[in-house]
């Protein structure tokens, strides 16, 4: 099954993926895990992306494409993938569908993780505590908002015009989340 993972940031996306990824037996694709560990690698695309991710801003479209594509060819994501972090606008699904049109296998579900503001900025604040993530910051966090609200929440409408997009309700114990997604994705 080929999945993508709509939400804010905050909104369950890779706690719900890392679930997904067993029940459905296809890799979690995090492009916010790719890069991390590229920054830690200090490989020449982390070295590009540190700076822009600590704040808060979107890594260049053109390194983002290489980055999925190199990882959407392998083999692992032959029988389907679960995508956590793109597309993230516009452009981004639409080299996304390039991409997959090229492997002859097209988005089938595009997932809203839907939360509202007010519980995602108390998340975030949590997660900060736990994680140690160098963009949680108050004002990191707060400019990762207006992005996803900029530039990410079109891509919703971008997948409802395909007829492909289900919203999800955010909100409850992280069990109850999984059966609404299994209950959307017919699984
Ligand atoms: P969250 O879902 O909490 O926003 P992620 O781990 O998905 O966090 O992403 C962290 C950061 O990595 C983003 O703020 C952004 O700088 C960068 N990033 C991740 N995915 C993309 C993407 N598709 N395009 C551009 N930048 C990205």
């Amino acid at each position: 099954m080929r999945i993508v993972l709509l939400g804010a940031p905050g909104s369950g996306k890779g706690t719900q993926a890392t679930i997904l990824t067993k029940t459905l037996n296809v890799p979690h694709i995090s492009t916010g895990v790719l890069l991390r560990q590229a920054v830690q690698d200090q490989t020449e695309l982390g070295q590009q992306a540190e700076a822009i991710m600590n704040r808060g801003e979107l890594v260049p479209d053109d390194l983002m494409l290489a980055l999925i594509k190199e990882r959407l060819s392998q083999d692992d994501a032959k029988p389907g993938f679960i995508l956590d972090g793109y597309p993230r606008n516009l452009s981004q699904a639409e080299a996304l569908d390039g991409v997959l049109a090229e492997l002859n296998a097209p988005v089938e579900h595009a997932l809203l993780i839907h939360v509202d503001v007010d519980h995602i900025v108390d998340r975030l604040a949590k997660r900060a505590e736990l994680e140690n993530r160098s963009d949680d910051t108050p004002e990191v966090i707060r400019k990762r908002m207006q992005v996803y609200e900029e530039k990410t929440a079109p891509v919703t409408g971008y997948y409802q015009q395909q007829n492909k997009l289900t919203q999800v309700d955010g909100l409850g114990d992280i069990e109850e989340i999984n059966a609404r997604i299994s209950a959307a994705l017919g699984h």
